[in-house]
């Protein structure tokens, strides 16, 4: 097959973005939300891995209102690649990185009262022409981020009272919501509204409220407030196997490479350093370039699989840091050039994220974030390449 023109030089081993995928999730999302409620795409940590920029629009585009971001970074690029919708900064950020939020006009997140501190003179010496707007967490049991609830009152009240703030949100995060029947996500329900009680007491006018993550979406706790934050099921993966997406979610993110040699491999010869794998028969060996430097972690040694053909192929020895050998399944005649599938579906023989993570030990949250900026990105709507983003074109300015 000739490759396409605007995929000349573009490396074999590349992660296919189908941003049709991300609009079906966020729409399906959305529809899962009552009518006036809001939906904040999760876009941190480069959007899961997929294209922070990329995926942004397409959120947008298929009915996102806001975008949820981790840092001040995340959110400035967003800014530079175009993006004017509203921004949430979700994480806690350090006292001297509020100017830099306010001159990216992102909304910042505060859980103390150091960093109320820090924003409230910020935004007096820094003659932030807008208002800065403000979301105020509380945590209700992750232990994590957040105003525990005897502080909630005080920087509410100093939120209201600042006319250079808008007081655009108050917020949670649930700890369980993965495990559909753990009474603790209503727990943390109760806590919430036990706290946004004791501000309508005091007479705060209660701003647009938001507790739901992907797997509070799905299985319908939180979902009655003004906004809910999804993040891994915009991607199209299940926040847990108790939690399943709705019907029409898919997966956005496939890897694919190319077979670079057809490796012979001999009776009692190994593969790979420290030779942890011994052929016992025959085998035909396939060149795969990648490797742990791309996030192709290297706990998949001898047990992980990719998708030559359609079949299953294991991986034989070590995943070395560029390069892996995998065995070419029997029956098949594969050839130098034939596409591999490193992550997608059954389909394809490939292994889906999930599996990956089982393999990895880890979740598919950190297998999608740990893929590297070393394989390109190729965003794809309708089966058309729209966007190619190189190992080069991360260069910051
Ligand atoms: C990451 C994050 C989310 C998204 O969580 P998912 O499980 O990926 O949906 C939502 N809210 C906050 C505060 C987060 O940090």
């Amino acid at each position: 097959m000739t490759p396409r023109s605007d995929l000349v030089g573009v490396r074999a081993t590349r992660a296919i973005v189908d941003l049709d995928a991300i609009a079906a999730n966020v729409g399906a999302l959305r529809r899962r939300l009552p009518a006036c409620s809001q939906l904040m795409a999760v876009v941190k940590a480069d959007a899961y891995g997929h294209g922070a920029p990329w995926v942004s629009r397409a959120a947008l585009a298929a009915g996102a209102s806001l975008l949820g971001v981790a840092t001040v970074g995340e959110g400035a690029i967003l800014r530079r690649s175009g993006i004017e919708s509203r921004v949430v900064v979700l994480g806690s950020i350090g006292p001297t990185e509020v100017a830099a939020a306010c001159r990216a006009r992102l909304e910042v997140t505060v859980g103390d009262v150091s960093l109320l501190d820090a924003l409230q003179a910020a935004v007096r010496s820094e003659h932030v022409a807008e208002l800065v707007s403000v979301h105020l967490k509380v945590d209700t049991g992750l232990r994590r981020y957040g105003a525990v609830s005897d502080d909630v009152v005080l920087l509410a009240d100093r939120i209201c009272g600042d006319q250079r703030l808008r007081f655009a949100g108050m917020s949670t995060h649930f700890a369980s919501a993965d495990e559909p029947d753990e009474p603790f996500t209503v727990e943390q329900l109760t806590a919430f509204e036990q706290v946004l009680g004791s501000c309508r007491s005091a007479g705060i006018p209660i701003p647009a409220r938001h507790a739901a993550n992907s797997a509070g979406i799905l299985t319908g706790r939180g979902i009655d407030y003004e906004i809910a934050r999804a993040g891994i099921a915009v991607y199209g993966i299940p926040p847990s196997p108790e939690v399943p997406l709705l019907p029409g979610m898919r997966p956005a993110m496939r890897i694919e490479s190319r077979i670079a040699r057809i490796v012979p491999i001999a009776p009692g010869e190994s593969v790979g350093y420290n030779r942890t794998f011994r052929a016992r028969e025959q085998v035909a060996g396939a060149l795969v370039p990648i490797g742990y430097g791309d996030g192709y972690r290297r706990s998949l040694s001898n047990r992980g699989w990719v998708g030559i053909a359609g079949r299953p192929a294991r991986i034989l020895g070590r995943v070395s840091m560029d390069q892996t050998v995998v065995a070419i399944p029997s029956g098949v005649s594969a050839t130098v050039g034939d596409t591999v599938h490193i992550l997608g579906n059954a389909d394809d023989g490939a292994p889906s994220a999930i599996e990956l993570a089982e393999l990895m030990e880890t979740n598919p949250y950190e297998v999608l974030v740990g893929i590297r900026k070393r394989i390109p990105r190729i965003f794809e709507c309708q089966g058309e390449v729209v966007a190619v983003r190189k190992e080069d074109d991360w260069r910051e300015d």
